[in-house]
């Protein structure tokens, strides 16, 4: 079902049957006067996802040698279907450094070191069968402060590394309006990924620092909705949310003599409708896995946690 949320200003929901994200909200900006129209985002590589994305598109009546598809950033759930709408003859654009990143280190390697961190080998042979990488399309590379015309908008890519390295918001001052991507959920917080050798989570936070100082009357978040929340409101409840992470990390650490990050996410308290560690899906354990490691790493960087290899491989914290 389509909503207009503006003028020339579409969404309508890609739906996801297995994913605890619910869905992919999909923004459409209809060129005026016979100019190009901009599709964003596009669902995960399913026949499900294909399917609501291409009857979104013929009820909005967009020919796909007029449109321009814009990717917030590199994660499945968004440029799963980037072939297939290259195929179509759409034009694809997405962030430089989200896109040269994930060419550099492709899936199969990341999932093969996250050995050391305590991933079992079942969780990385399930997710090594993930697909849809960006090396698959050929699209045009955005870098911040680029500027996309449609419709009337003039949208400006907001560079905000923490969910992915090369993230992108597109914001539109005269009318107040922030396409938030994953940076900013309202009533989930985005998982943060970990990257070898970075600290996404401190560019996480910088990056909220960073658009908390924009204006925002109306927030469109990549999956589910607003909730009614403010953005600035929100921006602030994320910034506490993670505050308390890292408390109750170093807790968890504090707890036992040293762990991996496999073995603390387990000790972690997750909001998800599973009874214990054991019941979490398993793509679930992946990501919970990623995003203590996230939180670890940051409390190594700023000094207080310990990080070191044991003999065995694996990359321990322990307590200062
Ligand atoms: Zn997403």
């Amino acid at each position: 079902m389509i909503r207009k949320l503006a003028d020339n200003l579409y969404t309508f929901r890609i739906n996801f049957k297995k994913s605890p994200l619910g869905w992919l909200n999909c923004y459409v900006i209809k060129g005026s006067k016979g100019g190009r129209d901009l599709l964003v985002d596009s669902g995960f590589n399913t026949p499900q996802c294909l399917k609501d994305l291409k009857d979104g598109m013929a009820e909005l009546e967009l020919k796909p040698e007029n449109t321009d598809v814009f990717f917030t950033h590199a994660h499945f759930d968004h440029i799963g279907n980037a072939n297939a709408l290259q195929e179509m003859g759409c034009r694809l654009f997405i962030s430089r450094l989200d896109y040269e990143f994930y060419c550099a280190a492709p899936w199969e390697k990341q999932v093969a070191n996250s050995c050391k961190d305590g991933v079992p080998e079942e969780l990385r042979e399930f997710m090594s069968d993930r697909k849809g990488v960006p090396g698959d399309f050929r699209p045009v590379m955005l870098e911040e402060g680029d500027i996309l015309n449609y419709g009337g908008y003039a949208l400006r890519c907001i560079l905000t590394p923490g969910h992915t390295p090369g993230h992108f918001c597109l914001y539109e001052p005269k009318d107040k309006l922030m396409l938030t991507g994953d940076h900013v959920l309202f009533d989930i917080s985005p998982n943060i990924t970990y990257i070898e050798g970075k600290d996404m989570l401190e560019d996480y936070l910088g990056s909220l620092e960073k658009i908390s100082h924009f204006e925002v009357d109306m927030a469109l978040p990549g999956h589910r909705g607003t909730g009614g929340k403010s953005f600035r409101s929100r921006v602030q409840e994320l910034l506490r949310h993670h505050e308390a992470r890292l408390r109750e990390a170093e807790r968890v650490v504090a707890a036992g003599d040293h762990m991996c990050a496999y073995e603390a996410a387990a000790h972690m308290s997750w909001s998800i409708r599973a009874k214990s560690w054991e019941d979490f899906p398993i793509s679930q354990k992946w990501y919970a896995t990623g995003e203590t490691l996230a939180h670890l790493v940051y409390l190594h960087t700023h000094g207080r946690l310990v990080n070191y290899t044991d003999d065995r491989g694996l990359s321990e914290f322990r307590s200062v």
